[in-house]
């Protein structure tokens, strides 16, 4: 419909910018086909800029779904991929390995909590939420010699992506399991903290975990979670204190604590990993989205030696899985450059400063009374509206205002590469506030 509105304005234009072609057969990411949204195409990228294919260009406040965080068209990763490119760009991982495969998984444990030991490559965020799981699987298996840990436990409005199990484990309502019924596994789902991040530990937040484990442990191969922040199931910061109480409950029923750090690793909440909030090192840890700067999809499954010890004792023998494109050699080059990136710059100080603009920026929402909430963490500034947004006509205004936002359901909210200038922080957030307005 909205397609058609702009179709009257000038056809030209708006079919380099809304190709009709793919409007009829291209999916988009959860985009119905008999009456799609409007895309806007997209010509190249530089920094933290989308040129338009009619000419404009607006600032990308989402980092593509969270993972461009050193821009677009970053000069020193484009010739980390051209070398590797010139080299070779893949090759198999059975029985082969490469440097560039060596060198990331030295990086990643040298950033990683102390405590991880064994780096698995996987191919996306939701992939390696599978691997999690069936390492979690079978080592609880392995460990405790029952063929009965095999379930797991999260929160609600949880996010872990969109593959079998990594739906099986979002949240119930908000997430897939309408659409899907009795075709997901059941899981165990205890409420959502309510304790802010910033705020005060209200210990009855633990107390339902603390049950569900009690009674089920028998049942449960782990606890599966996103730390500190719920990112795609509705953008809620909790208190750290729920994963220390989280650490010690797994501790003592004899389950593994899985982090689900995908959308929060690499600096995104102002730690290198979100966990680091709370001082908890996870048993089994996966981390996406910002791996490879958003260049190119890989994942990874950090594990303590105990998980892979234990998988490797267990019945297999081995872990029960590997991809075609495992540790893609491209894409660990690249994921290689982005973190020397980041280990070149004093990244806590740099999000520390950004955090301060957005904090200042949002806060003026507040005041409007179709929201409900205005929080941020690090380089997250979220507007929870009273009521859900309308994305179609929100996306037309931001373009026309020289900005990229992509609301779901009531939140409306930023997460901007790192590498954006003061002045284009300030005029993403405000403008983002003046379509609110
Ligand atoms: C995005 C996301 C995933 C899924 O990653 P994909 O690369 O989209 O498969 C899993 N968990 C969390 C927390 C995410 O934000």
């Amino acid at each position: 419909m909205e397609y058609d509105d702009n179709a009257q304005h000038d056809n030209t234009l708006t079919d380099a910018l809304h190709d009709p072609w793919d409007r009829e057969h291209l999916w988009h990411p959860y985009t119905s086909t008999i009456d799609p949204l409007p895309t806007y195409k997209v010509t190249h990228a530089d920094g933290v800029r989308l040129h338009l294919a009619d000419g404009r260009s607006i600032i990308d406040g989402m980092s593509s779904w969270w993972c461009v965080i050193h821009g677009y068209n970053n000069p020193r990763i484009n010739e980390a991929a051209k070398r590797q490119i010139d080299r070779m760009s893949h090759v198999m991982f059975g029985g082969l390995t490469h440097e560039p495969a060596i060198e990331l998984g030295k990086l990643l444990l040298d950033l990683a909590p102390a405590g991880m030991h064994n780096v698995f490559f996987a191919d996306s965020g939701s992939v390696a939420v599978e691997v999690a799981m069936k390492m979690a699987v079978q080592a609880a298996i392995s460990r405790s010699g029952s063929h009965k840990k095999t379930n797991f436990v999260t929160i609600r409005s949880g996010y872990h992506g969109d593959t079998w199990n990594a739906m099986s484990v979002c949240d119930p309502v908000t997430g897939m399991h309408g659409a899907f019924g009795t075709a997901l596994p059941v899981r165990y789902f205890v409420p959502q903290p309510r304790s802010r991040f910033d705020g005060e530990w209200d210990p009855a937040d633990i107390a339902p975990l603390e049950l569900t484990v009690r009674d089920h442990a028998d049942e449960l191969a782990a606890i599966i979670l996103e730390p500190i922040v719920q990112g795609a199931g509705g953008m809620w910061f909790y208190h750290p204190q729920y994963l220390r109480e989280a650490r010690r409950i797994a501790d003592e029923h004899g389950l593994y604590l899985i982090f689900d750090e995908i959308a929060t690793g690499f600096w995104r909440t102002g730690r290198a990993f979100a966990c680091e909030h709370a001082g908890v090192t996870p048993d089994i840890m996966c981390v996406g989205k910002g791996l490879t700067a958003g260049y190119l999809t890989l994942s990874a499954v950090l594990t303590t030696s105990e998980v892979a010890d234990t998988i490797s004792r267990g019945e297999a023998g081995v872990m029960m899985h590997g991809p075609t494109f495992m540790a893609n050699p491209l894409a660990c080059a690249i994921a290689v450059e982005s973190l020397r990136m980041l280990r070149e710059q004093p990244m806590a100080q740099h999000v520390a400063r950004l955090h301060s603009i957005i904090k200042e920026e949002i806060a003026p929402a507040a005041a409007n009374p179709n929201v409900a909430d205005v929080r941020s963490i690090g380089t997250i500034g979220v507007v929870e509206m009273k009521e859900p947004v309308d994305v179609g006509s929100f996306q037309r205004e931001c373009v026309d205002r020289g900005i990229w936002v992509r609301p779901f359901g009531r939140n409306v909210y930023i997460m901007p590469p790192y590498v954006i200038s003061e002045p284009d922080l300030r005029y993403l957030i405000r403008q983002m506030l003046e379509i609110i307005a």
